[in-house]
């Protein structure tokens, strides 16, 4: 079983503060990536917002907690792989174990 290449989240923020929805690519989420870069940059071509710039930094803001939490989501994910529970007593072990540290049972792979 492979581990999934952690993301880096302060570099998804950064792209994402360079070109809105950008960070969501990064992400593999090239669906929300291109809806909310072009939202931005609609809004940014028409003159329908007084200030683009108020637009650009609300939205990365929005952005930038989103991917927080998928952020940690993710890693909550990854230590979920990383571990399974024990039939016998319920505890959580790694899933590369052989014996049940807390009673000593014997894990079928
Ligand atoms: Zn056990």
């Amino acid at each position: 079983m492979a581990a999934e290449k952690r993301k880096n989240l302060a570099l998804a923020v950064g792209l994402n503060m360079l070109l809105p929805g950008l960070g969501y690519i990064y992400y593999g989420k090239w669906i929300v990536g291109f809806l909310g870069g072009g939202l931005v940059i609609a809004i940014a071509a028409s003159n329908i917002a007084q200030n683009t710039l108020v637009v650009w930094v609300a939205v990365n803001v929005l952005m930038a907690i989103d991917m927080l939490l998928l952020n940690s989501r993710d890693r909550r994910r990854a230590r979920d792989s990383d571990s399974m529970q024990c039939r016998s007593c319920a505890e959580l072990i790694r899933a590369e174990a052989k014996k049940c540290r807390f009673c000593g049972e014997e894990v079928a792979q």
